[in-house]
Order: structure tokens, then sequence, then C-alpha cells
């Protein structure tokens, strides 16, 4: 059995797609070699690589084709195939020799580390250099060869991960490339509702956006994203569209959240408080780092304000946590800046209703010191409020005595120590909140997919 990895072929100006590359590898495996695909990953690596076209996508086929010839096909598929007009193209080829059903010890433990690296860090070329070294690999790559770091990501994927989902994408006949795509508005949103919620994220029904359709000049007419393949089938056949060329099946790691870092606060460690990166096994004491994404626990410790452009900010108290970036907008060197921003639409309404004293779990990538949101949740609402006291005779509201000496009624002579601890209204109820579809980076976990630690109040 042979994976073929592959990466980094497409350009935001002209076109192509990583995916589309991949399901022609797998279609001349079968017409060329005769082989069998078994399956095709779509992997989705850490969203934050500054290098990536749109949203780092690295490819991996499974097959029964022998190496050499696998890797001579896929080959000469990348070399007619690749955007490399773009110098910021750096296609990566890799084949390895091994088979990824024979069992949990098949892909090597180094290859399944690196690519769960690849999902929540930053990585070198020399590391998967390194590797592909290491494993006596063939590959192949133009330009750079960044791509190989991808293409090795996706072959370590099946064993570094557990969580997979679907997706069905359909493409379009070549010469239509760069045209207005021709999809049938109500049919989308039928077939969603049709599909929900074993299939999610086709369309935004608050924004009124097939989401399913991109709008980038690429082959791709919709891509239909689920948990059940014959989910995601069903619900693209039932699409009225212009012709579709060709339609392919992936097994992802899209709506997973495996890039998230859980972070726990560890107090009276070694070194001080600190955090612990609690998937990472060993109680390391770090700091958050930009360009990585994480969940951690929190308390919000100032009111939530809206700024230029309609994006919205909170800080919140994660304590013992550092956070490594001099640009940080917080308010003190404790707190971190959290951000719903103008795209994540009706979700800023959730986080301009919060308030001090509210504690959350928040979820996002850190970038500038800011943490972008991609879901909170709600674990604890304050519910109440200081306010100047009532005088108990005529109702009315007292005035200030003076400072620091309470507060009374002067036409009924009562008086009062100090404000008053009163019940209020919460907009808001406990649990996960997350961004609309029209928001969602191809990684994180929708809330409609389950297994969330609380109520969830999904978007669709
Ligand atoms: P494409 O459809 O071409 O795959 P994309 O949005 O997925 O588009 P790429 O063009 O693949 O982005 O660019 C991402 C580049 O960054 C690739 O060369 C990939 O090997 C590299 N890369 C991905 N993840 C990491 C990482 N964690 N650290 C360093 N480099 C990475």
């Amino acid at each position: 059995m042979t994976i073929v990895g592959l990466d980094d072929t497409d350009s935001r100006e002209h076109g192509m797609c990583t995916t589309y590359a991949a399901a022609q590898v797998a279609k001349q495996l079968r017409r060329e070699a005769g082989a069998a695909v078994a399956r095709t990953l779509l992997v989705r690596l850490n969203p934050a690589v500054e290098y990536k076209t749109r949203g780092n996508a690295a490819l991996a086929i499974h097959t029964d084709c022998d190496p050499a010839r696998a890797f001579e096909i896929s080959q000469g598929v990348l070399e007619s195939l690749a955007e490399t007009r773009d110098e910021r193209t750096n296609p990566g080829l890799v084949v390895a020799d091994v088979d990824p059903d024979a069992g949990e010890d098949a892909i090597p433990a180094s290859l399944a580390r690196f690519s769960t690296r690849a999902i929540r860090d930053h990585l070198s070329r020399a590391a998967a250099e390194t590797l592909i070294t290491d494993h006596d690999y063939q590959s192949w790559h133009a330009g750079n060869g960044r791509g190989r770091i991808g293409a090795l990501a996706a072959i370590g994927a099946w064993r570094a991960l557990s969580d997979w989902t679907y997706e069905q994408i359909s493409y379009r006949e070549p010469e239509r490339w760069g045209t207005p795509r021709e999809v049938d508005h109500n049919s989308v949103f039928a077939a969603a509702a049709a599909g929900y919620p074993d299939v999610w994220d086709t369309v935004d029904r608050g924004e009124n956006e097939p989401v399913c359709v991109p709008h980038t000049p690429g082959p791709i007419l919709h891509g239909i994203r689920g948990d059940y393949p014959e989910a995601v089938h069903r619900v693209a056949e039932q699409i009225d569209s212009e012709p579709v060329y060709s339609s392919h099946l992936f097994v992802t790691n899209q709506g997973t959240d495996v890039h998230l870092r859980d972070v726990t606060v560890t107090v009276g460690a070694d070194s001080g408080s600190g955090i612990t990166e609690a998937d990472t096994g060993a109680a390391t004491t770090t700091t958050l780092q930009d360009g990585r994404a994480y969940r951690l626990d929190a308390r919000v410790v100032a009111e939530p304000e809206t700024r230029r452009g309609g994006h919205v900010f909170v800080d919140v108290e994660p304590k013992g946590v550092a956070v490594d970036d001099a640009d940080s907008t917080a308010s003190s060197p404790s707190t971190l800046s959290c951000a719903a921003f103008e795209p994540t639409k009706r979700f800023r309404d959730h986080v301009r209703a919060l308030r001090p004293g509210d504690r959350l779990t928040v979820c996002g990538e850190l970038a500038g010191g800011t943490l972008k949101l991609e879901k909170v949740a709600i674990r604890d609402l304050d519910t109440t409020d200081l306010v100047t006291p009532v005088c108990p005779d005529c109702e009315r509201t007292m005035e200030s005595a003076g400072r620091d000496q309470g507060y009374r009624c002067r036409d009924c002579g009562t008086d009062a120590p100090g404000k008053e601890r009163t019940e209020i209204e919460r907009g808001l109820e406990l649990g996960w909140y997350e961004v609309p579809p029209c928001a969602r980076r191809h990684i994180a976990k929708p809330l409609v997919r389950g297994g969330f630690d609380g109520p969830v109040h999904p978007e669709r």
C-alpha cells in the first residue's frame, strides 16, 4: 500500500486548488495503473500559517498502487496542474510505502507527531526534509519545496487524528473556471435543510448565503460537508446547477476543532503560576503565542467595547496565562483581549452582552496578542448589579450623602450605607455560542456536531 501526500499547488490569482489536483491523481492512479484508491484525505493544517493561499489544506491519497508508479503518476499530474506561475506556489509531493490500514503502527509515530504539529504549530522545511530522508520516502518539489511540509503532514494524519468528517466536492467544467457560477439558490437551501444536522455549514440562513459555493476563481462548484459519506453525497445530488464536471468524496478533519490547544492553569508549580498544555502530555509551563489556537477558561474583566468597523472586543483574565506579544491590546499584562470581528456577524451580539464577572471558556487563534474568537462557552453569568438605593418611604432614588458617606433621601430623612446589590435579567443563556457558518473556519467544529461539555446554541 502507498500513501501519496501533496500540497501547495494553487494560487490566489490564477485559481487551481489542491483538492482538484488530488482528485486528478486518484483518477490517474485508477486509469493508468489500474489501482484502487481507498480514500482521499483533505487535511486542514494550522490556519494561522502565513504562507497559506486560503484554507491551508493538504491532501493524501491511500492507494494499492506500487509506490514508484504512484510517484511517477502524481508528479506528472502536479507538473501539469500546479500554478507555478505564482512564485508563492511551492508544490510538494511525498510518497510513502506504508499501509494506512495495517494497524496502529503502520504509519511511523514521528510522522503522526509531525502532523499534529503542522495543525497546531509552525514547522520548518528542514524538519520535513529530515523526516523524508530518515524514512526513505520519495519526494518531488518545485519552487522552495515548502509544499513538502503539508504533503508529509497529510501522510501522518491518518494515525494522528481520530475524528473524521466528509466533504463531497463537485467541480466545474474547466472552460467555466473563472466565470460566475450557476447554482440555484433555492435548491441549495432546500438540500441544506433536508440534510441537516448530519450535513452542516452548507448555507448561512441568517445571512441568506450559500456558503458551500466558493467565490474564488478555482475549479470548485460546491463542497458539501457533514458527518456521513451518504449524507453529503445526497445533498450534493439535490443541488440544481450548471453541469458538474466531476465529483470527489474527501475524508477530512474539517469541523473537528483539532487545531485548538487545551490550556489549563497550574498554580504553584516550580516556576510559579503558568499554563499546561494538556494535550502535550508533559506539564510544561508556557506562554500563549501568536499563530496558535487555544481553548482556555477565563473571566470577563471589562465591559465589551464595539470599535470602528463593528469589531467587538472584550478583555478577559485567564488566570496565570501570559501573552507573548508586545502589541497586545489588552488593558493589563494579565488580561487577554478577545475579539469578535465584524465578519462574525450575529455572534458579536452574544459577546457584546457579556459583563465583568462572567466566567467563560474562549476558543480562537492568537494574532497580534488578540484572541480571535471562534466559539465561547458561557459557564457562569453575573446576575447582580450595584444600584443606588431607593427610599423605602417615598420609593424615589436616594442621593449621595457625600464622599464615603452613603446615600440618603432628603425628603424623608432615610439613609443607606452604600449601593445595593440587585438581581438583573441577562439576555444570555449558559452554554456554547459559535460564529455563524459564513464565518466558520474549515477546521472549527460546528456545535451541531455535539460532544460539547454544556448546552449548545448552534448557528445555521
Ligand atoms: P492549496 O489549495 O494550494 O493547498 P492552501 O490555502 O492550502 O492552498 P498552500 O498553498 O498549501 O495553502 O500553502 C500552505 C503552505 O504552508 C504549504 O507549502 C504547506 O506545506 C505549508 N505549511 C502548512 N502548514 C504548515 C505549518 N504548520 N508550518 C509551516 N508550514 C506549513
